[in-house]
């Protein structure tokens, strides 16, 4: 049996190694590796496809997250909402900025941010509502953005693993302030190392955000404010430029892969296994069960005797991070996540994705639970 891994970005070049040699090739011989056509041309395109009148790329979904709150004058003193069920450079930045990250549960069957609970965060040293479209689908976004407008509270969109999905027929990443997107290579577009977005309708955003990638520098070795030095690489942004018009291709191949393991898990009728909620707007960066309490580490290690990998995000939660222990939450703080922190398993999830091996890993899945 062949080994099944969890993502393969390799097929991508497969798919389309002519054209981006040849991007690649043109950069190098333009002698241009720094900014330049090449990256203005990519942050337009983006832009447009997202739907957002001002685009800034740098270094990483990160720096986009870091920079966005930067430029929104985020800093000690004031208080971010996010969640605990995330990957840690969400809360991360909250915390570079000097902010402090205050988290609300998630709802179990979205894994997104329970926004019924945001309310009860809010203190007079809060300054934004940072959502995290986690595993590509998007966040209850119209209850969200009321509770910010009522509160007066700045929006930043998590959307590093959602490239391309959508609510109420706007892309994330066009519905809050500002939207900060990742091109780590393995999210739904992904660079060949790392890159960064920020999407935003505010043309006062877009300025400070350039300036502060750039050594707080609006000229040339004139500094306004403390900035880093965060830029997209012209190579990077030559093939992303290549991979763009792809990735509405590749986010429609997910959805059909999600359709089909839920068909499959449902007809194998598996006990103990949840599959994920049905969401038709989700960019399905990642296509993740729960597996019933105090099994899923045993069916991770059998399926990995299978030679089908499977990846646990997140196996500890935010709050109980040791890094975290100054912010004082216990054990019990987040129910829904802690418990799906125990129970979730991502399953093999790429566009290049083929039936037949994802009836490996459902025939798999059902020898193994059968026997637990
Ligand atoms: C990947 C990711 C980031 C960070 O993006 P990088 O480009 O790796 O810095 C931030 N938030 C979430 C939810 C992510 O998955």
């Amino acid at each position: 049996m062949n080994k099944i891994p969890p993502f393969d970005v390799s097929q991508q070049y497969q798919q389309i190694g002519d054209r981006l040699n040849q991007a690649a090739i043109d950069v190098l011989a333009s002698g241009q590796y720094v900014g330049g056509q090449v990256v203005t041309q990519f942050e337009q395109s983006f832009g447009e496809y997202i739907g957002s009148q001002h685009s800034v790329a740098c270094n990483s979904g990160t720096d986009a997250l870091y920079l966005a709150m930067r430029a929104l004058d985020i800093g000690a003193g004031d208080e971010v909402i996010t969640v605990p069920f995330t990957f840690f450079s969400s809360a991360e930045t909250i915390s570079m900025t000097g902010a402090k990250p205050v988290f609300i549960d998630i709802e179990a069957h979205s894994f997104n941010m329970n926004v019924d609970l945001i309310e009860s965060a809010i203190t007079e040293r809060t300054k934004a509502i940072m959502p995290v479209h986690l595993f590509g689908r998007p966040t209850d976004m119209t209850k969200l953005m009321a509770i910010a407008q009522k509160h007066n509270l700045y929006v930043i969109e998590d959307c590093a693993q959602a490239t391309g999905a959508s609510y109420a027929g706007a892309r994330v990443g066009n519905i809050g302030h500002v939207g900060c997107f990742s091109f780590y290579p393995t999210k739904n577009l992904g660079g060949c190392g790392d890159g960064g977005m920020i999407t935003t309708n505010d043309a006062a955003i877009a300025t400070k955000f350039r300036i502060l990638r750039e050594h707080g520098s609006p000229k040339r070795y004139y500094h306004d404010y403390i900035g880093m030095n965060s830029r997209l690489d012209s190579l990077q942004a030559a093939l992303l430029q290549v991979k763009l018009p792809y990735l509405e291709q590749w986010n429609h191949q997910r959805r059909q892969i999600s359709d089909r393991y839920t068909q499959l898990l449902q007809a194998a009728n598996l006990p103990n296994v949840i599959t994920p909620h049905h969401c038709p707007h989700s960019v399905w960066n990642q296509y993740t069960i729960c597996i019933g309490a105090g099994k899923r580490d045993y069916v991770q290690s059998q399926l990995r005797d299978r030679q089908i990998i499977t990846m646990i995000y997140y196996p500890l939660p935010l709050h109980l991070q040791e890094v975290y222990k100054d912010l004082g939450y216990a054990k019990g703080a987040f129910p829904v996540t802690e418990d799906i922190c125990d129970r979730v398993l991502s399953l093999p999830m790429f566009p290049e994705l083929s039936e037949a091996q994802q009836q490996q890993v459902v025939e798999a899945l059902a020898e193994i639970l059968t026997n637990v």
